[in-house]
């Protein structure tokens, strides 16, 4: 296993936001909730006569994306017919980028978390982005019969393709995670990859270490999640060690992802080269990209994870760890700035969300990024870590009323106030239950005071429960440690 490398580049299709197609005023819709062949033109569906229109909001995305990913944004892009035949794409060619591509030569910093060993930092170089147009989706119902629907026709597309520098399964995923945060927070593409609106493709070898070039690769297609992705390059660097050392070797192929069997499934074997015969596009002009329009589209670029996560540290003191996790998902991180702004202490709503409000979402098996249809907004929940952190409850205690908050959406005070869930500080309250525990448990103390140090957490909860949940428990342990020691004495 350690004498093979795996070579892995991806290809990133992801469709852009924009109200209407690539080449003509046809509205975008949901590709999967709207009913087939409603978003449809003359221009998208390839009728003789008709003529394409650069659509200029493409571009601007396409220009975000080329400059979050540090890329070079040639002055001339140039568009170009890629000609084959599939009836999901009407014109018979589809319109590319090939010669004059709009971004190159960028480069994205991933962070990776292997499976064993320690987190790392990665530098992985774009080569290209380029744009173009989704083609039609098909049903194949069976009896050899298949059904198209041209809404997705000529829905702009932005194919990012990366030099093959990943090298695992888990660098292939951090930067697909990574990249996909990018795409969210530009608000260029909402990141559904089950809905195909992003598509990540790997293309994948691996090498021996006596070798000098590249051997074969493989492309995996139709992966419709991040863990799909992760699962099937694993898959496949795998198979193709295997296939090499039994000196059988790996023939270049397209795969599907065989998500209920885990394994990959060879679609088509690639004796040569495709051959697109590309030509420039002769229905548009060549784009030329001012420099002013490049420092326009820089300007405006909003923060990008990586600068949010370094403001969190350095403005709100979190961890590198902590602000990670907030920044990854988009929604998250607006969530937590929310509570912050709402007056929540940065670093114990960062807790809190990380800690109480995560696992909830877990055990509703909940998107991070649906934080939004959560019952608790962000003002109820920085009035809840304000309760903590002011000792109006206590922690436990804010675990309970986390939870009804999540299940009614009641305001938190309104919450404590209702099931009188206020915490006690009240040291006379807290002596005479410490004395009762005392005597109650008089074995316990005998052990404890023998030597069991780790008795004391016992009673800690002994007391805690005695006061129903609601005792300071800085003070409770003060007074149970004065109490024990004088018993010592
Ligand atoms: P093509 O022009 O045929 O599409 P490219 O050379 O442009 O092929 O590469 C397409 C993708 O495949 C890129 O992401 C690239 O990094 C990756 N790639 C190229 N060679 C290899 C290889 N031997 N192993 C894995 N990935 C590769
Ligand atoms: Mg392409």
């Amino acid at each position: 296993m350690s004498d093979w490398k795996p070579i892995i580049g991806l290809e990133i299709h992801a469709e852009l936001l924009t109200e209407s197609k690539m080449f003509s005023a046809c509205p975008v819709v949901d590709s999967v909730e709207a009913a087939p062949n409603t978003a449809v033109d003359p221009v998208s569906l390839g009728l003789p006569g008709t003529l394409p229109v650069i659509n200029r909001q493409a571009v601007e995305f396409g220009l975000m994306v080329g400059l979050a990913l540090h890329c070079e944004i040639p002055p001339v892009n140039q568009f170009a017919r890629k000609n084959y035949f599939y009836p999901d794409l009407p014109k018979g060619y589809q319109i590319s980028q090939y010669e004059r591509p709009l971004a190159v030569n960028g480069w994205l910093d991933i962070e990776v978390t292997p499976e064993s060993g320690e987190p790392y930092t990665k530098h992985i170089r774009i080569r290209r982005a380029h744009l173009e147009e989704d083609t039609g989706k098909l049903t194949h119902i069976g009896g050899g019969s298949s059904l198209v629907d041209y809404n997705r026709a000529g829905v702009p597309l932005l194919e990012i393709v990366t030099e093959p520098d990943i090298n695992s399964a888990e660098e292939a995923e951090a930067f697909a995670r990574t990249l996909r945060a990018i795409l969210v927070y530009l608000g260029v593409n909402n990141g559904d990859m089950s809905k195909g609106v992003l598509r990540v493709e790997p293309n994948i070898s691996v090498m021996h270490k006596d070798d000098t070039e590249f051997r074969t690769r493989t492309e995996v297609k139709n992966l419709n999640s991040i863990r799909n992705l992760y699962r099937a390059t694993q898959v496949e660097i795998e198979r193709q060690i295997k296939l090499w050392t039994s000196g059988e070797g790996v023939k270049q192929a397209t795969l599907g992802w065989d998500e209920a069997k885990q394994r990959v499934v060879i679609q088509r074997v690639k004796e040569r080269a495709d051959e697109y015969r590309y030509f420039p596009e002769p229905d548009l002009p060549i784009l030329e990209i001012s420099r002013e329009w490049v420092e326009e589209v820089r300007a405006k670029l909003p923060e990008l994870p990586a600068a949010k996560r370094q403001r969190f540290m350095e403005v709100f003191g979190l961890s590198d760890y902590d602000a990670r996790q907030l920044v990854a998902e988009q929604a998250i991180a607006h969530y937590y700035e929310a509570v912050v702004a709402a007056g929540a202490n940065p670093k114990s709503a960062a807790n809190w969300i990380l800690g109480g409000l995560f696992t909830l979402m877990n055990e509703q098996s909940m998107e991070r990024e649906a934080i939004e249809q959560t019952r608790i907004n962000a003002g109820q929940f920085a009035e809840l870590v304000k309760l903590v952190d002011g000792g109006t409850i206590n922690k436990g205690t804010a675990q309970t009323v986390l939870a009804e908050m999540w299940d009614t959406g009641n305001d938190p005070a309104r919450i404590v106030e209702a099931r009188e869930l206020a915490q006690v500080s009240d040291e006379s309250a807290i002596r005479e239950a410490v004395s009762r525990v005392l005597t109650e448990n008089a074995k316990l103390v005998q052990d404890y005071l023998g030597g069991k140090d780790k008795l004391f957490g016992a009673l800690v909860g002994q007391v805690m429960k005695a006061m129903g949940g609601k005792a300071n428990a800085q003070v409770v342990t003060d007074i149970l440690r004065r109490e024990l020691e004088a018993m010592r004495a």
